[in-house]
């Protein structure tokens, strides 16, 4: 089996994008398919201020702000008492700010910076079905053809493809939550600062000015409850909802080997936790850095592939642990917990 290429990455969000670009600077040749055309929607506009030197290591310094993004100085928070205004800190340099990052721009500049570094990229093109040589995965049968490489990195989001390839086991750490999220239209001035996030007896809501003159929600119940298709939190009664409320299932989970023969999985697609934890797009950078670096020095500096691929497991899931015990932690001291959290 020849290789065409040292890496074939699956999925051109910010995980796909921040693998192609890590492996680029690593002199590797990077190939990355994605299923849909761009611009398209995807929720998960905050971003914390850690994003920005994770770009600027990636190339790709100046991209949040060029953009011209709405910015923030932290988050107001409503948990145990009254509302209070969470600051992100500030070095040498000032206060630091967070971005409101309007995904179908900012994935859409990630990937096209990831073209720009020389990744081979092959778009609109979803993988199909996974290449196997002697155990080992080899490559991607895509709806453009059989695409061939040392290795493969899954970052194709929450529906974890490639797991469900690999029959690999996807563990659950709390039972099964789904968020409600919509957008909203109008003007809610009590939001344009900053984000806010607010508990209450049955979960959490959620809010953001993410554009100009448009809002987003998110909204969890523990006990299940669903919104209707017009429901708006109560700051933004005076809004019109933008489209209907949305679903996405943010059960904490992780994938059980999220490294091995031929393959690694970041972002979203090796792990998941709901939204309150809200750096879900930094995580899916740092693991797909992390994913392509281990690569670099298996190809570059001949590390042994089981080391490589055991150290980044281990990695990933000391770290989704410690986040779990966190959001526990943070859950417990609501003033009704979940009841599979006050039961621990
Ligand atoms: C309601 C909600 C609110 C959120 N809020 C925040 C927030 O404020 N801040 C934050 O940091 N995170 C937030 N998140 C989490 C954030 O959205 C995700 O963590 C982030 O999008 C993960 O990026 P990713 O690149 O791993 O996956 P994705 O962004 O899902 O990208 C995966 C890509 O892979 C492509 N793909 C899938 N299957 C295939 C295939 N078979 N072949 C080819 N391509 C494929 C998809 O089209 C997609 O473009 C939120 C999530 C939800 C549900």
């Amino acid at each position: 089996v020849s290789n065409d290429f040292d890496v074939l990455i699956i999925g051109g969000g910010p995980s796909g994008s921040a693998a192609a670009l890590q492996s680029r600077r690593a002199g590797l040749r990077a190939a990355l398919i994605e299923r849909e055309a761009f611009p398209r929607h995807r929720p998960g506009e905050t971003l914390h201020p850690a994003v920005e030197p994770l770009l600027e290591r990636l190339g790709a310094a100046g991209l949040l702000v060029s953009a011209n993004f709405l910015r923030h100085e932290g988050n107001w928070v409503k948990w145990q008492e009254g509302l209070k205004f969470v600051p992100f800190g500030r070095d040498a340099r000032g206060r630091w700010r967070g971005f409101q990052a309007w995904r179908a721009v900012f994935d859409e500049l990630l990937l096209n910076r990831a073209r720009e570094a020389g990744t081979h990229i092959l778009q609109p093109c979803a993988a199909l079905k996974c290449l196997f040589d002697g155990g080992r995965v080899r490559g991607v049968f895509t709806s453009q053809g059989k695409m061939q490489a040392g290795w493969v990195i899954d970052a194709s989001g929450p529906r974890h493809w490639l797991a469900n390839q690999l029959g690999i086991e996807i563990e659950k750490h709390s039972p099964r939550l789904v968020v409600r999220y919509g957008y909203a239209r109008g003007e809610c001035p009590s939001r344009d600062e900053a984000p806010a996030i607010v508990g209450d007896d049955s979960g959490w809501t959620w809010t953001a000015k993410v554009l100009p003159g448009l809002y987003q929600w998110t909204r969890l119940s523990w006990d299940g409850a669903t919104v209707s298709r017009s429901w708006l939190p109560t700051e933004f009664e005076r809004l019109t909802p933008a489209g209907p409320a949305r679903r996405a299932d943010v059960t904490w989970r992780m994938v059980a080997e999220p490294a091995g023969a031929g393959y690694f999985i970041a972002g979203d697609a090796a792990a998941v936790l709901d939204p309150a934890s809200s750096h879900g797009v930094l995580k899916g950078i740092m693991s797909a850095m992390m994913a392509a670096h281990t690569i670099s020095t298996i190809v570059r500096q001949q590390q042994d592939e089981g080391t490589g691929a055991g150290e980044y497991s281990r990695w990933l899931k000391d770290w989704f642990t410690t986040d779990v015990a966190n959001l526990r932690k943070i859950y417990a001291a609501l003033p009704s917990p979940p009841a599979w959290v006050a039961h621990q």
